[in-house]
Order: C-alpha cells, then sequence, then structure tokens
C-alpha cells in the first residue's frame, strides 16, 4: 500500500544510508584505530538512519556528531565504537549501565555486546523515542528508566560496565560504588562544556585505575529532569 517505505523504516537503507556508503564509515573507524572485530561487525549490521529524523537520515553514515533535539546529539560513530571496544575488552559482561541513552544508538550497540543494557535517560521524550528504535530492531534485553543517571541504579548494582555518554565535571561516587569490583569498567567524559577527557577506570577489589584516553566533546552530564 504505501510506495514510499519512509527511510526511517527502511532498516537496509537506499541510496545516502545504504550498505556502501556504511561500508566507507566502517573503513574510516578502522583508519582511527578501532580494531574489535566484533564491535566493527555490530556497527556494520546496525543502522543508524533509523535513529535520525527523515531531514538528517541521509548524514547517518557521516563521521559526526547530529542533533536529535533537546539540545542533544546523537554520538559520532567513533566514539561509540570506541567506547564499545573499551567495553567489549571486559570478559564477562553480565550487565552494562549506560547513563545518557538520548535516540539509544550506542545503547543498541551495546545491547549485542551485554546479556543485559540497564540505560537512564533524564529527557522523557528522547527515552520513549529509544524505545520505539529499540523495538523497530528487535532488540529486548534493554531496560529504560526515565531519571537522573548521575545516582546510577543501585538496584540492577553491580556492573560490569558502565557507560557515562554525557559529562559530569566530576565523576558521582554512584558511579564507583556500583562498578563490580571484578575488573568492573567506567568508560566516562570528565571536564567542562568545551572538552572533556575520556576516562576509563578499572574497579579491582578496593583498587581503582584511572587512564586518560583522549580528548573529547560531550554534552553535559545534568542534574534534574525533563517530563515533556
Ligand atoms: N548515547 C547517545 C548519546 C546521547 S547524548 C547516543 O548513542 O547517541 C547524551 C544524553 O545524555 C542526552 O540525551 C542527555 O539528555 C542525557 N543526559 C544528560 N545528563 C543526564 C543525566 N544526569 N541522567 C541521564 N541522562 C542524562
Amino acid at each position: 500500500m504505501e510506495e514510499r517505505l519512509s527511510s526511517r523504516i527502511n532498516l537496509n537503507g537506499i541510496g545516502m544510508t545504504s550498505q556502501r556508503t556504511r561500508e566507507r564509515l566502517l573503513g574510516r573507524l578502522m583508519e582511527q584505530g578501532i580494531t574489535s572485530m566484533e564491535v566493527l561487525d555490530i556497527m556494520r549490521s546496525t543502522p543508524r538512519h533509523i535513529f535520525l529524523d527523515e531531514a538528517l537520515a541521509h548524514r547517518a553514515y557521516e563521521d559526526v556528531a547530529l542533533p536529535i533535539g533537546y539540545s542533544q546529539t546523537i554520538s559520532q560513530p567513533y566514539i561509540v565504537a570506541r567506547m564499545s571496544e573499551i567495553v567489549a575488552n571486559s570478559e564477562s559482561l553480565e550487565s552494562v549501565l549506560e547513563i545518557g541513552t538520548g535516540c539509544g544508538y550506542q545503547t543498541a550497540i551495546i545491547s549485542k555486546i551485554a546479556k543485559k543494557v540497564y540505560t537512564i535517560e533524564r529527557i522523557k521524550p528522547l527515552l520513549d523515542r529509544a524505545r520505539r528504535n529499540l523495538k523497530l530492531l528487535g532488540i529486548r534485553n534493554v531496560e529504560f528508566r526515565h531519571g537522573d543517571g548521575s545516582l546510577g541504579w543501585s538496584e540492577n548494582a553491580p556492573f560490569d560496565a558502565i557507560i557515562t555518554t554525557a559529562a559530569p565535571q566530576t565523576i558521582p561516587d554512584e558511579l564507583y560504588q556500583q562498578l563490580s569490583p571484578k575488573d568492573g569498567r567506567l568508560v566516562i567524559p570528565v571536564g567542562g562544556d568545551d572538552q572533556q577527557d575520556l576516562k576509563h577506570i578499572v574497579k579491582s577489589g578496593d583498587q581503582i585505575q584511572i587512564d586518560n584516553l583522549e580528548s573529547v566533546r560531550f554534552v553535559p552530564l545534568l542534574t534534574g529532569q525533563v517530563y515533556n
């Protein structure tokens, strides 16, 4: 009945969202040093254009962050790959907490690496959109929460990994506490509005090891919630 299948619901993509355009992005990720075949394969098979408004879908396979409304962005594919790669290195990934669901792109990638993903977003309409996007992709191992992710999600702690896709000025204590003591990994941008350090923290027992990975630019981690 509907001749003109919207590119949003066409999972395979057409034109600027075609498989060939996606392969070009994969090449770029490898050039930039992404080596995990697991992550690259997941990025290849996860359409990014369905996470964007129709007007921006043609730019989905450019390696850039793009607006998703509410002054927020979908993360740059390179950053999504990088954060996923760090987490994928971990031996057992039963459960991962993601803070800052946005439209759910990173969530979708992580859902293929971990058995269970818990994701928190403070802006309700974005969380609802992420829920719809993941449903469209048939992803079922994700639990969503509308709330302030800087408090973590204590009911489901400890987590094998925590990924934060919004930047605090300092790392909230709750996140350290909710990390598994058995090599739990936290990947988090830390710093001011213009630029932050992407940090990789590993917790073993009472020990905390912190590595600075690279300079990044994320939206800030904010407190409070937005309902509509
Ligand atoms: N993970 C997304 C990136 C979204 S941008 C992707 O894959 O594209 C970061 C998101 O963090 C925004 O949607 C923003 O609303 C959210 N955010 C900011 N502070 C937050 C907080 N304290 N708790 C939960 N989400 C927060």
